[in-house]
C-alpha cells in the first residue's frame, strides 16, 4: 500500500540513506498526519529495519521477520499508543518497552518499536522513556510519531532525529483514490472538509459516509435558506447520527472562523453566541444518557438557522 503514496517517498528514501550509509539513529521522529498515511509510514519502517533483507529502504514482505511482522507477532516489535479509556501514552507501557529494550533481539539485527501520537505521553512517560533515548542501546530503533498539533517535550524531541513526511498534493489525492475506485465519491468539498487527508477521504467513501455528509451539507443550505424548517431538516436526516450532525455542523464553522481570521476579520458577537450554544449542543450530548435525536437536530437545525439570519 505504501509503495502506491508517492508523496512518502521522501522519507523512505531519508530512511534508507541512513540505514546504507549505517548511520541509522536510534530514534526517528516522524511529524505528519495519520490521514496522510503516516502511521502506515512507520511501520512500514519499523519493518524494513527488523527486516532481514529490505530493499531501497522498504522490506522485503517474504522474510520470517517480515512475516512475523505482519502477524504482529515479531518478538522484537513494539506498537505503543494511547490505549483504552486513556488518552495519553501510559508509563507502564513505556517501562515494559523500556525492559524489552534491554534484552536482546531474536529474529532480527535490532530491537524496534513504534509509537504513535507520541506527543500524548506525559512527564511520568517522558521521563521514564528519556533514559532509553540517552543511553539506548546498541541494536534499537525508536519511531516517534506526532501529528504536531501538540508539542512534544523538548527533552525528547532534542534526542530524536526528525524524517520529514510531504503532504499529497490535490493531483496525487485523486490519483490515489481513482487506483482505488473511490474518486467518484469525493467532491471537492469533501476532501477540504476532511483537510485533504486522503486515507480519511478514503475511509469516508468505503464507509459510505461521504453520501450522509453531501446530504447534511444540502440540508444545511436549506435551512439556512428556509426553504427547510428545522422540523423537516430533523426529520430528513434522522439517520444520520447526531453527533456526526453536530460534529459537521462544528466543521463547517471551524473551517468558517480559519477564513476570517486568515482575512485579518476578528469574530463579533454572533459568532462567539453561536460557538457558545454548540458547546452547550455538545454539552449535552455528552451529559445526557438518552438524547432524543429528533429534538436535538431541530436545536441544532434551529441554531443554524438563526445564525445565517443574523449573518444576513
Ligand atoms: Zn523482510
Amino acid at each position: 500500500m505504501i509503495l502506491q503514496m508517492p508523496w512518502l517517498q521522501g522519507a523512505v528514501d531519508q530512511f534508507h540513506q541512513r540505514m546504507v550509509n549505517q548511520r541509522l539513529p536510534h530514534a526517528i521522529l516522524l511529524q505528519g498526519r495519520a490521514g496522510d498515511g503516516a502511521e502506515i509510514l512507520a511501520q512500514s519502517l519499523a519493518k524494513a529495519a527488523l527486516c532481514n533483507n529490505p530493499e531501497l529502504g522498504y522490506p522485503c514482505n517474504q522474510c520470517k521477520s517480515c512475516l512475523l511482522h505482519s502477524a504482529e507477532t515479531h518478538p522484537d516489535y513494539m506498537k505503543l499508543e494511547p490505549g483504552g479509556a486513556s488518552v495519553t501514552i501510559r508509563v507502564d507501557d513505556i517501562r515494559s518497552l523500556v525492559d524489552r529494550f534491554t534484552t536482546t533481539a531474536q529474529i532480527s539485527s535490532r530491537k524496534v518499536a513504534v509509537l504513535l501520537h507520541a506527543e500524548t505521553m506525559n512527564t511520568a512517560a517522558a521521563n521514564a522513556l528519556l533514559k532509553t533515548l540517552e543511553e539506548p542501546p546498541g541494536d534499537s530503533l525508536l519511531i516517534l510519531v506526532t501529528e504536531g498539533t501538540k508539542p512534544l517535550l523538548p527533552t525528547v524531541r532534542s534526542r530524536c532525529q526528525p524524517i520529514s513526511m510531504q503532504s499529497p498534493d490535490k493531483a496525487q489525492i485523486t490519483h490515489w483514490l481513482e487506483q482505488r475506485e473511490l474518486a467518484k465519491g469525493a467532491s471537492e468539498a469533501l476532501m477540504q472538509a476532511l483537510d485533504y487527508q486522503p486515507l480519511k477521504i478514503a475511509q469516508w467513501v468505503e464507509e459510505g459516509l461521504n453520501k450522509n455528509w453531501e446530504h447534511f451539507q444540502a440540508i444545511l443550505t436549506g435551512v439556512a435558506g428556509s426553504q427547510l424548517t428545522p422540523v423537516m431538516a430533523a426529520t430528513e436526516c434522522k439517520d444520520i447520527g447526531v453527533s456526526d450532525q453536530l460534529d459537521w455542523v462544528d466543521q463547517k464553522i471551524s473551517a468558517w472562523v480559519k477564513q476570517q481570521a486568515s482575512s485579518g476579520h476578528a469574530l463579533d458577537r454572533r459568532w462567539v453566541r453561536y460557538l457558545d450554544q454548540l458547546i452547550a449542543l455538545r454539552r449535552e450530548l455528552i451529559h445526557s444518557a438518552n438524547v432524543n435525536a429528533q429534538l436535538f437536530s431541530e436545536s441544532l437545525f434551529m441554531l443554524w438557522q438563526q445564525f445565517n439570519r443574523q449573518l444576513g
